[in-house]
């Protein structure tokens, strides 16, 4: 029987690992369940789950949960404040962390699991993008398992050989993998003119026509950032350099990435897009089990089409493209001051097209470093976002 932590479990993937977990009551149960606030989208769960417990980040919402557990013959205990996602995570007796906060709050719980040497099923990418070479060494270091959940990473890693740790330590090559192909749905704008992408809402853009993800991943999928924060996620998994990482855009989101071999072979992995299929993939590994996702009609799909990404219409992949090779803390100034653009586009303070704009212009003024701590990193990050802000106050 595995134990079972979910960061993030009133989310998206949240909900969706919750229901592969349901499926399989003889393997898994769940130790605790994490939200930041709105205790309500918690609540079901912890009766469905009866997690030892729950941790809502904001304590009136903790407590507002605890009395209503309380009231339903519940015997979760809630916590609140931040510290305690960590504790939830690292604790002795949990085996896996669902790491599926989004953003950089995400970071220090994450890698409080990594410390631990749990298993940790990485969703959120966004740690790895700010701080991937400390998050890599401390995987090495606490002997834990890091396996990918974002569906093209998981692809991937379905696609390289079968202990990819064995070789990839000395780098792909060594694996006999040319490069990775990463293949992009290209977004709900994929077709739009520059001048159709000035007026779009935060409605639309949360609207993808293949998946349906949180509105920070939404809005990134859009501006196609989220491509560009994946490229640097796959380098930091894969030991790859961004040369060696070809984006795709692949508007069926039926194939889910591939691996080109120095053979020639190219292996893709191909599945409906549900995320419950990398959460199974995942939780079981190396084992397989039942996720709830029906079988891929590959009559029905009849084709499948690919194309370039236009990075002058999408020029924030440009940006991240940039901001991997230039490595030191640039992904995580990136990634600082796209949450905070994300946000102000969500607010409707800005529109679509100033998210690149005041990512580039706070990695202009940003000085880039070397992310030798945490402290480093997270100085960094809140850097970029006071820069951030204050652009968009000026606009
Ligand atoms: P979501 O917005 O649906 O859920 C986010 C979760 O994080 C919620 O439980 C929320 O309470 C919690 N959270 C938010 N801010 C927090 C904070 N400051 N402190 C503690 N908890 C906080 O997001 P999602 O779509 O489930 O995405 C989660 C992560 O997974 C993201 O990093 C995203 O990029 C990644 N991901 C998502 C998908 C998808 O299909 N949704 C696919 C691939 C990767
Ligand atoms: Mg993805």
């Amino acid at each position: 029987m595995q134990l079972v932590t979910i960061l993030g479990a009133s989310g998206s993937i949240g909900s969706s690992t919750l229901d592969v977990l349901a499926r399989h009551p003889d393997r898994y149960r769940v130790y605790a369940l994490t939200a930041f606030s709105q205790w309500r989208k918690l609540a079901d769960a912890c009766l469905t789950h009866q997690p030892r417990y729950a941790v809502v980040v904001e304590p009136a919402e903790a407590e507002a949960l605890q009395a209503w557990l309380k009231a339903k013959g519940s015997e979760t205990e809630v916590l609140s404040g931040t510290q305690a996602l960590s504790e939830v995570a690292a604790a002795p007796a949990v085996d896996t962390v669902m790491a599926a906060i989004v953003g950089a709050a995400g970071l220090v719980p994450t890698l409080a699991a990594v410390e631990a040497g749990k298993k940790v099923l990485l969703a959120n990418k966004e740690a790895l993008v700010m701080a991937g070479g400390l998050f890599t060494r401390a995987v090495e270091q606490h002997r834990a398992t890091l396996l990918p959940i974002d569906s093209e990473h998981n692809a991937i890693f379905q696609c390289l050989p079968a202990h990819p740790q064995d070789c990839l330590s000395e780098g792909l090559a060594t694996c006999g993998v040319r490069k990775i192909l990463l293949t992009a749905s290209g977004g709900p704008f994929r077709e739009y003119s520059r001048q159709q992408l000035e007026a779009v809402t935060p409605e639309q853009a949360c609207a993808h026509p293949n998946w349906s993800m949180g509105q920070k991943i939404s809005v990134d999928s859009a501006t196609l950032m989220n491509k560009g924060l994946e490229l640097i996620e796959a380098c930091w998994l894969f030991r790859a350099r961004p040369e060696q990482i070809e984006v795709v855009v692949h508007p069926q989101s039926v194939i889910h990435s591939m691996v080109e071999y120095v053979d020639g072979s190219v292996l893709a992995q191909l599945g409906n897009p549900d995320m419950r299929t990398p959460i199974a993939h995942a939780l079981a590994w190396p084992e397989r089990i039942a996720s709830g996702v029906s079988g891929l009609d590959m009559i029905t799909t009849a084709r499948l089409d690919f194309e370039a990404p236009d990075l002058d219409r999408f020029s924030a992949l440009r940006l991240a493209v940039e901001a991997a090779r230039q490595g030191g803390t640039a992904p995580a100034v990136l990634n600082a001051a796209n949450e905070v653009a994300v946000a102000a586009f969500l607010q409707r303070q800005i529109g679509f097209t100033d998210i690149p704009k005041v990512i580039e212009s706070v990695l202009e003024r940003v000085p880039v470093t070397e992310p030798e701590d945490l402290l480093v990193v997270q100085t960094a990050d809140q850097e970029a976002r006071r820069l951030a802000q204050s652009l968009i106050k000026a606009r």
